[in-house]
């Protein structure tokens, strides 16, 4: 280990022959700390160590907020509430310029590793490819659309039960369009809002994910 991951050993004081935690590769493993010097770190693989990712797998098909730096917000606070996947998601009203997108999905991985190492997650929130709304397909168990205007139903409405994967959409500061959340009802997904007031984006989404996770029965 060196640079970053070096600094959490010397932070966290752990000494030669203490047991740590490591992500490599997309696996998460528990090791020995063999040696220590200023430099760089040396483990020793104890074994890989397989979490149960708790169910359900939420994707949040999340509509880019014109301030892109909120993104970097709801990456962190989605990752401690429990979203499995984010979409950076274009609509009408939402952030358009792909290639700043594009630019900064790797700031948004690092944002989704660090909040995983701080809340113990068994998986960094995986940060999907950017995609159009009117794309999106409700091919989940459970397809969402958060409609602070149209949204009739509230999620304790909702059964949750042996619900395995859920897909959430929300809109950016200044909401959907009214073509867009008729499309998205036409294709399946169902209106929710959640009381009592308006949200900002980045507050619904966060809700809208803990909300959820917390509903649904552990298995
Ligand atoms: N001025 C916008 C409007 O009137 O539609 C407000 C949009 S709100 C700031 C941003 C997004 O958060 C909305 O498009 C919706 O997805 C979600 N949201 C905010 N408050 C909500 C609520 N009470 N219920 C459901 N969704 C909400």
């Amino acid at each position: 280990m060196e640079g970053e991951e070096l600094q959490h050993v010397f932070a966290k004081r752990i000494k030669i022959g203490q047991e740590l935690e490591l992500f490599f590769e997309d696996k998460l493993y528990l090791c020995l700390l063999e040696k220590l010097n200023p430099k760089g770190a040396f483990c020793i693989v104890i074994k890989e160590l397989e979490l149960a990712t708790p169910l359900p797998f939420i994707t949040l098909y999340q509509c880019v907020p014109v301030e892109l730096k909120t993104v970097d917000f709801i990456v962190e606070r989605v990752s401690e509430v429990g979203a499995y996947r984010l979409v950076p998601t274009l609509s009408k009203r939402s952030f358009q310029n792909i290639t700043a997108i594009n630019k900064r999905m790797e700031r948004w991985k690092r944002v989704a590793l660090s909040a995983f190492k701080q809340c113990k997650r068994p998986k960094p929130l995986e940060i999907a490819p950017p995609t159009r709304l009117e794309e999106l397909k409700a091919d989940a168990d459970l397809n969402l659309l958060l409609d602070n205007f149209g949204g009739e139903k509230s999620l304790k409405d909702l059964n949750l039960n042996g619900v395995k994967t859920v897909s959430l959409v929300v809109g950016p500061e200044g909401g959907f369009t009214r073509q867009e959340s008729e499309l998205l009802r036409e294709r399946g997904f169902i209106p929710i809002k959640l009381y009592p007031y308006i949200l900002r984006s980045e507050t619904a989404a966060l809700l809208g994910v803990g909300l959820i996770m917390n509903l649904s029965t552990p298995p």
